[in-house]
């Protein structure tokens, strides 16, 4: 056996003991399925508050019957990436139905969300560009920025105003807004509309990640744009993934078509990493017209989380304004969620507790996220388990 390098040891021993100093170690907990909300955790049934499942579909046996059949039509691995031989029928059926769900001229298939966001940015800008972005972006789009040499700048989050102010000085190369459409781990709407305006006045294009939006918001599932009624005019570029409310996984973007094509042309994470199983796409399009047959998903998850927030005021819990499935309750110290989450765990409710630097210091939160699968019962009971242990933490630090 070879032992690491001394300073490759040393660096990381190092780190580990700080990050547990902090409270920051993460760890994964191995579940196993149960149907959604449901999960087993250590052989023990839990109710799963902490899924981006929004509608329940992870489980759904049309899902599961359409990727079994996927995989006796096509096999499994597509064996290649979509410029070589990996791109088949389904992808390209399931592109379409894409760019007619969203309203957009066309769309592209990517592995995931993060790897579709590298792609938009990366191929778009370049040394001398600039990307204007909200503090509470997904990291994915941060790296994205990195990864183009575009010069990223930060406003604070939602703020139009300082937005304003940076796009008025920008003078140099092109220019991109990018932004979650819904804050994924505030659960809170961009302004869209605002930016959109915005964005016109200065020729900057405006490009959006809807990975907490789509099939969840719109009346038939298409998103925050499709909610806020903005066309391909005011967005031309719309990210979004199958790994949420799709209960799938992987991604695309839907835009215009010089767009589409400068992707399929560019894109790095398209050309060099092997097309997605087609049997997952066969899944994303079964995935699709559920939106619709059961549209009564959509209706279910949005009086969930009403019934969510008004149970929450009563209580008097701490909520932070969210209108989403996503309602983070704000603990303040790492130590503080960990604690929290550990005796929700305790009571039978999964809520992981969301830490630095995935939030901004000092704002360590539950992320409590609602799903089609929940019923009131689940939430009713959530929210009794919430006020009984954070009165127990208010009591135990004496305050
Ligand atoms: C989850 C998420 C992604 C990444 O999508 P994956 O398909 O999971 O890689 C990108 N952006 C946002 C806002 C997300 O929440």
């Amino acid at each position: 056996m070879t032992d690491l390098p001394p300073r490759f040891r040393q660096a990381l021993e190092q780190d580990r003991q700080e990050r547990a100093r902090q409270g920051l170690t993460r760890q994964r907990r191995a579940r196993e399925f149960a149907p959604p909300p449901f999960a087993i955790l250590d052989g023990r049934s839990v109710i799963n508050f902490c899924s981006n499942d929004y509608l329940g579909l992870s489980g759904h046996p049309a899902l599961i019957k359409a990727t079994r059949e996927g995989l006796d039509e096509y096999g499994l691995g597509s064996g290649a990436s979509q410029l070589v031989c990996g791109y088949s029928a389904v992808h390209k059926e399931l592109e379409e139905r894409l760019a007619e769900h969203t309203g957009r001229s066309r769309a592209v298939l990517f592995s995931n969300g993060y790897m579709a966001n590298l792609a938009i940015i990366d191929s778009l800008l370049g040394k001398g560009d600039c990307v204007f972005g909200d503090r509470l972006n997904h990291a994915s789009l941060i790296d994205a920025a990195r990864l183009s040499r575009a010069v990223y700048k930060r406003y604070p989050h939602g703020d139009v105003n300082a937005l304003t102010r940076l796009l008025q000085h920008n003078d140099t190369g092109k220019a991109l807004v990018s932004t979650d459409a819904v804050f994924s781990m505030d659960g809170d709407i961009a302004p869209l509309k605002e930016m959109v305006h915005l964005c016109t006045e200065h020729g900057a294009l405006l490009s959006v990640d809807d990975a907490h939006g789509f099939g969840v918001l719109g009346r038939k599932g298409a998103g925050t744009l499709e909610q806020l009624g903005l066309g391909p005019e005011q967005v031309p570029l719309l990210m979004a993934t199958f790994g949420k409310a799709l209960g799938g996984f992987g991604a695309f973007v839907a835009g215009d078509e010089l767009i589409i094509d400068n992707l399929v042309q560019r894109a790095r994470t398209l050309i060099y990493t092997t097309a997605p199983p087609p049997a997952l796409a066969k899944a994303a399009l079964r995935a699709l017209t559920l939106l619709t047959e059961e549209a009564w998903r959509r209706e279910k998850l949005s009086e969930l989380t009403e019934h969510f927030i008004q149970g929450a005021r009563e209580h008097g819990l701490p909520l932070a304004g969210s209108t989403t499935p996503i309602q983070p309750v704000i603990l303040g110290t790492a130590a503080k969620a960990v604690m929290v989450s550990r005796q929700l765990l305790e009571r039978g409710f999964w809520v992981t507790a969301i830490r630095p630097p995935t939030v901004p210091q000092g704002t360590s939160r539950l992320r409590i996220t609602l799903s089609a699968a929940h019923e009131i019962a689940h939430i009713d009971a959530l929210l009794d388990a919430l006020v009984e242990v954070l009165g127990q933490e208010e009591r135990a630090c004496g305050q």
